[in-house]
């Protein structure tokens, strides 16, 4: 019979082995990315500057900083969760805004 130990062993060791093919996907994702941007560059004249500033503004970062900014509820001015599609104190349902906000 398995231990407690054990199974948790077992556990510890296929979440390790789930990281490590999230990490090898992530890699490869960002190679994607990568040929995408180096395609927009060279063929629409896009800069880093540009991508920086719209990267900033979609992964709502201080421009300055760098640091992540918080959204305010529109009903009720108080910071949004990143990932509630609803305000935690009025419960206001907040708008899609793309087709990302529902993943
Ligand atoms: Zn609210």
């Amino acid at each position: 019979m398995e231990s407690n130990i054990e199974k948790a062993v077992g556990q510890a060791q296929r979440a390790i082995e789930d990281i490590k093919i999230l990490e090898h996907k992530v890699a490869h994702l960002t190679g994607i990315c990568q040929v995408f941007y180096d395609m927009l560059k060279e063929t629409k004249g896009f800069s880093d500057e540009e991508l920086m500033a719209r990267v900033s503004e979609k992964m709502n970062l201080d421009p300055v900083s760098g640091e992540e900014t918080v959204n305010m509820c529109d009903a009720c001015n108080r910071p949004l969760g990143k990932r509630n599609k609803k305000c935690l104190y009025c419960g206001k349902l907040q708008p899609i805004r793309s087709v990302f906000d529902q993943m």
